[in-house]
């Protein structure tokens, strides 16, 4: 998605730019379909602009458990500076994006990708009662269950009682 320095200029509230999950750089993350949806606002700072609004879209996610993929509805938030100075680093410019005033408009699918790959979760559940699968026959347990008897023997934690 590219911003143009004359919009920025002009200011929006609250304005809907539509783009595709393919125009992204690819971060791992499954997209759902492949709409994102940003909606923005821009006001001309001293140095600059600032961007603020929501990135919404649907990802897909792996459960850790039982495999399965859920989709998952995210409106994540985005604020950040466009700035026409040279960027400082440390913690307190992280939210700074360089624009020089040379430069007529501006990328931020590197930007929003990052934004929707932070979003995941570490170790994804399809939900919190998730049984998972078998670790005999591999049977999705949340779906059908199994004859297997599963040898208590084979608990790491059998082996250290025996101690
Ligand atoms: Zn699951
Ligand atoms: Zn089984």
């Amino acid at each position: 998605m590219k911003l143009l320095r004359s919009e920025l200029k002009s200011e929006f509230n609250k304005k809907l730019f539509d783009m595709s999950a393919r125009e992204l750089p690819d971060r791992g993350t499954i997209f759902h379909d492949d709409q994102i949806t940003c909606e923005l606002s821009a006001k001309i700072v001293q140095f600059g602009f600032q961007l603020s609004g929501v990135i919404k879209t649907i990802t897909n996610y792996q459960c850790v458990r039982c495999l399965c993929y859920n989709s998952k509805e995210l409106a994540l938030p985005i604020k950040l500076w466009l700035s026409s100075k040279e960027i400082l680093t440390g913690d307190d410019y992280q939210d700074m994006v360089h624009f020089p005033k040379n430069i007529d408009h501006i990328n931020m699918n590197d930007t929003i990708s990052d934004i929707i790959y932070l979003a995941e979760p570490m170790n994804p559940n399809c939900n919190d009662n998730c049984k998972g699968l078998c670790p005999n026959c591999g049977i999705n347990l949340n779906q059908s269950s199994c004859d297997c008897k599963l040898d208590s023997h084979d608990s790491p934690w059998d082996v250290l009682n025996n101690f």
